[in-house]
Order: C-alpha cells, then structure tokens, then sequence
C-alpha cells in the first residue's frame, strides 16, 4: 500500500501464475507447458530474423503472421487479431467489447483471470456455478447479460462443450459477444472458429503457448467478425502499436506454417492423456474427462493440497487450487512419457502408505 498508488490499484488482486521455480531437476505438470519443443522450424525463422533488421519496429499490422493464421483457420486475413499472449488479447477484448452496462457472465469454477481482468477494467460480472458434474449449464446463461465468456475446453476441468451447444449459446443471445477461449483446443476439441461466418457475435481466442510449445514466445491470436477485430485494433493502437515483437512475429509464423509437427505433438498429448487417465483411475483417482493437455483429479483418501506438497519435495509440480469445491483436486500438465511415469510412481508411494 502506497499513498502514490493511483486508487484502483488498492483494489486490484493480481492472478497469481502456476511457479516457474528454479529447482534442480524440476518436473514442471503446473503451468500446462508443452513437454515437446516447438518446431525446429521456428528456431531457424528466429534465428534468420535475429539481423539488423531489430533496430526497426516490427510490422504493427502483423500482417504476414495474419495472413499465416488466415490459411490456418480458412477466413480472411481482417478476421484475425494477434496479441501479446492470448491474455492480452483477452484483456483487449474486455475493454473493447465485455464492458457493458450488463454484467459479464461466466462460470464459478473457470480461467481465474477472468475476475481479476473484471477488477482492472470495471466489468460487473456474474459467475455461474458449474453443475454437480462440473459442466456448463447452457440454461443458466439465459438472463440479461453484457457478454458471455468461458474457456473451451474448460479449465482446469478440461471438460469441452459440444459445437452445438456454443451454437444454441450464441442464438441465445445475439446481442451479446460470446467469447470462446480456446486456449486448449488443439488437444481433440471442436473449434468455434468454424462459426465464425455465420454468428456476428463470436469471437474465438486461442494461444501459442499451450499446443505450438511456445509460451516464452508470448503470442496469441483472435478471430471473429471484422466489427469485432476492429474494436480490438482501436484499443490495441490506444495502448501498444507493437505488442508482437519481430523475434515473435517470425517464430509463430513459421510454427502456424509447420502443421505436421503440430499435429503429431498434439496427438502425443492426447495419446500420454489417455494412458495417465488409466493409470490415474487404477490409483483410485476420479478423473474428470479431459479433452486439454492435463487432468483434473482427486482422490478420495488424499487431499489435493498434501499431495500437491508431497509432490514437490520430490520435485514435481502439479497445480492445485485452494478454492471452494475443487479444493480437493490436482490438476497436472501431460508430460513426457517419462514424466508421467515419474507422477505416476510417486503418487502410487503417496496413495498407498
Ligand atoms: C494459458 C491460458 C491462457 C493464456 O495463454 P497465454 O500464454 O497468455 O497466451 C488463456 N486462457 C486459458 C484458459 C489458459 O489456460
């Protein structure tokens, strides 16, 4: 607390990010990183990029990165926005489009930036509690609303909401943009991005850092209806012309471009997230159904909280949530095979002593 804090930031109560601490032979299931690098095809666009050319600013339209995820999603090049991580990109589209005079809605349990984007940027929300299988409840977002958000898969639930129902949210409510954050998607969801065309209203995040391994590279991307991206470029050229660096601007670039290693990384993921569910399930974890690059799990005789610890002093992380009713979970990131093996051993010492 300080008497030079501008007022809103006493209210402010930061996201706190899963820990990136420097632990000799850490085994890192926290943060939902890929175990896989990305395609050695970015080092080398990296390195071509790395020239005199960075005393120059970066193309502040992004145009060449665009016009790759244009070919990627099938839409026209004004359809795309790209940011500085998808969180920025979210936080554009909270001052740009989420900040109503009706309240934004999504769920209890959910991307726990959502509430503190809310505080920042003086949204009223209303959070909407998950059912007692921790889905979406599509018929509890029939009420007055400045706009709907959630992730798809959800987080950290990892459970997906069918095409169809996004379909039924977005005729729900054609007078609300409907944010679908599609941070986890490539993991064996359906995309919304196939929506786009027909619904005015959508607008479809999703992020380099979870399926393209690069999260050090801090790029994500939105795609939508031209009305809605043009919101997003005012606000961004309000705040920041260059948020894409040019290092970046040609690493994601080149992964976008290099889609079989993109998909035989994320068939590894889905591959390693079936067998640690079996594997998890004959501990006597309860599962829940992911479709994302980590699980939801508890156990019945453990609390999340002391195994997430015990974890730890042998130098594995996995995330746990000290908040109401998931309290008792651990949401672990899929490895390698061998970090999942390693998990795997450890728990069976933890579950059965
Ligand atoms: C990881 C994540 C993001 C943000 O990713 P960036 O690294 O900022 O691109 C957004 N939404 C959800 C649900 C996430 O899990």
């Amino acid at each position: 607390m300080s008497r030079f804090w501008s007022p809103l930031v006493h209210q402010l109560t930061p996201y706190v990010p899963g820990e990136q601490p420097k632990i000799p032979n850490l085994t890192k299931l926290n943060t939902n990183e890929s175990p896989y690098g990305p395609s050695p095809k970015v080092y080398e666009a990296i390195k071509q990029a790395t020239n005199d050319t960075l005393r120059l600013y970066p193309d502040p339209q992004a145009q060449d990165l665009k016009q790759a995820l244009a070919d990627y999603t099938g839409l026209p090049a004004n359809h795309i926005f790209v940011g500085n991580g998808s969180d920025e990109v979210l936080a554009l589209a909270y001052q740009a489009l989420l900040k109503q005079d009706k309240p934004l809605l999504f769920p209890d349990i959910s991307y726990s930036f959502y509430p503190v984007y809310c505080k920042m940027y003086q949204v009223d929300y209303e959070q909407l509690p998950l059912d007692e299988n921790f889905k979406i409840n599509l018929a509890d977002y029939q009420r007055p609303n400045g706009g709907i958000i959630f992730p798809n898969p959800n987080a950290p639930t990892g459970i997906a909401l069918p095409l169809g129902e996004i379909r039924q949210l977005l005729d729900n409510n054609p007078d609300s943009v409907v944010l679908v954050d599609e941070a986890y998607v490539d993991f064996g969801t359906e995309s919304a991005v196939s929506l786009v065309k027909d619904y005015p209203n959508l607008l479809v995040t999703q992020t380099f850092s979870k399926s393209w391994a690069l999260a050090g590279l801090r790029v994500g991307f939105a795609v939508g209806q031209p009305e809605l991206i043009e919101a997003l470029i005012r606000v961004k050229d309000s705040f920041n012309s260059y948020p894409l660096d040019r290092l970046a601007l040609a690493g994601a670039k080149a992964a976008v471009e290099d889609q079989d290693y993109f998909k035989s990384t994320c068939n590894k993921v889905i591959t390693s997230r079936e067998k640690l569910t079996q594997a998890l399930s004959q501990l006597g974890f309860e599962v829940l159904p992911s479709s994302a690059n980590f699980v939801f799990a508890r156990h019945p005789q453990h609390e999340g909280a002391w195994l997430a610890q015990k974890l730890r002093k042998k130098a594995l992380l996995v995330r746990h949530f000290n908040q109401p009713r998931i309290s008792s979970f651990l949401r672990i990131t899929l490895g390698t095979e061998e970090q999942n093996t390693l998990l795997i051993q450890l728990l069976t010492e933890l579950v059965n002593n």
